[in-house]
C-alpha cells in the first residue's frame, strides 16, 4: 500500500500540537535534522513539513493528501479542498483591532478607514457584508504595529490571549472568526488513500474523544447509589462494584469536562465520598 503524503507546519504555533496529535495516535515518527520531510515508522504515512500559508495550495494540488493548517489560513486561500475534522488546538480568532485612542462605538467608525490585515480576502468579505467601504492594506506580517508608523488606522490580525494587542496600544473591537486547526484533505484521494486517511480519523476521533472526557471513581454509601446514580451520565451505564466495607459501593464513570465541576459539586453535596478523577488515554465506541 502507497503511504498518505501529510503536510504539518514545518515550525510555528501549530508544529508543536501537530506532533503531538500523532504520537497521541500512536504514529511513530523519527524527524530529520533537514526536516523536510519524513516517514513514519508503523503507519503508511510520510509528513511533509512546508510553512501554514503553503498547505492548501499544496492540498489542492495533490502534492500533498491531507494536511493540519489553521482554519483562518484554509478560508482566506478559498482553495478546492475539504476539512475532514477539526483539531482542537491552534485556538485563535481574527479580529479587528483599533488604537485605544481610537472614539469607537460600532462598526460604522470604520467608514473609510485604512486596514492593515494578512487576510484580504476574509477582511473584504466582513466589511461587505456589513455594507462599509473600508480600505485594505495587505501587509504579511508585524500587522500590529502598523498603526503606529502611520501605515494604517486599524488592523485585522489573528489575536488568542491579547497581549500583542495591549502592548502595542491596540484593542480588539470585533471578530471575523473563530479559528482552530483543522485537518483538511485533496477533493481526489484514491481508494487506498481514503483507507489510510479513514484509519487516521478514527483514531484522532477517539483522542479527541478521550481529551473530553474524564474517568471518575467515587464511593458511595448503599443506601445514596440510586440518587447518586441519576447524576452520573457514562458512555454506556455506570460501573459498580462492591467495597470491602459492605454498606459502601465504589461507582466508575465518564463525564464530559464541560459538565465535569457541576456534576462533581452535586455528588459531594449528596453523599459521594473519596472522588478520584483520571485522564482517559483514548475511547473508541
Ligand atoms: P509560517 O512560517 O509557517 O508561515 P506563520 O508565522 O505564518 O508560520 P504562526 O504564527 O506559526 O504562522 O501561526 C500558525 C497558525 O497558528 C495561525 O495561522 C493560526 O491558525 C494559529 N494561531 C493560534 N493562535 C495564534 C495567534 N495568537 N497568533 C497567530 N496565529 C495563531
Ligand atoms: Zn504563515
Amino acid at each position: 500500500m502507497d503511504k498518505l503524503k501529510m503536510a504539518i507546519q514545518k515550525s510555528g504555533r501549530l508544529y508543536e500540537d501537530s506532533i503531538k496529535l500523532l504520537k497521541d495516535c500512536s504514529i511513530e515518527i523519527n524527524i530529520g535534522i533537514d526536516k523536510l520531510k519524513t516517514t513514519a515508522l508503523n503507519f503508511p504515512l510520510e509528513i511533509l513539513f512546508l510553512r501554514d500559508d503553503d498547505i492548501p495550495q499544496y492540498l489542492e494540488d495533490g502534492v500533498a493528501d491531507i494536511g493540519i493548517v489553521g482554519k483562518n489560513v484554509l478560508l482566506e486561500k478559498r482553495k478546492k479542498i475539504k476539512i475532514k475534522e477539526t483539531l482542537g488546538f491552534g485556538k485563535c480568532r481574527l479580529s479587528i483591532a483599533i488604537p485605544k485612542t481610537f472614539k469607537y462605538k460600532n462598526i460604522k467608525n470604520l467608514y473609510g478607514k485604512k486596514i492593515a490585515t494578512s487576510y484580504p480576502f476574509l477582511v473584504k468579505k466582513f466589511f461587505e457584508e456589513k455594507y462599509i467601504e473600508a480600505e485594505i492594506h495587505e501587509i504579511s506580517g508585524a500587522v500590529e504595529i502598523a498603526p503606529g508608523i502611520g501605515l494604517a488606522d486599524c488592523i485585522c490580525d489573528l489575536v488568542s490571549s491579547g497581549s500583542t494587542l495591549f502592548m502595542n496600544g491596540l484593542k480588539e473591537v470585533e471578530t471575523i472568526l473563530e479559528s482552530e486547526a483543522v485537518l483538511a484533505s485533496n477533493l481526489h484521494l484514491d481508494k487506498d488513500q481514503l483507507i489510510i486517511m479513514n484509519k487516521l480519523l478514527f483514531r484522532i476521533r477517539a483522542v479527541k474523544k478521550a481529551k473530553n472526557n474524564k474517568y471518575i471513581l467515587l464511593n458511595v454509601p448503599n443506601e445514596r447509589l440510586k440518587k447518586i446514580i441519576s447524576y452520573l451520565p457514562g458512555i454506556t451505564s455506570p460501573v459498580i462494584l462492591p467495597l470491602a466495607n459492605s454498606k459502601c459501593s465504589s461507582v466508575h464513570s465518564v463525564v464530559n469536562e464541560n459538565d465535569f465541576w457541576g456534576i462533581v459539586e452535586n455528588l459531594k453535596t449528596i453523599g459521594a465520598q473519596d472522588i478520584l478523577v483520571l485522564p482517559i488515554e483514548k475511547i473508541i465506541l
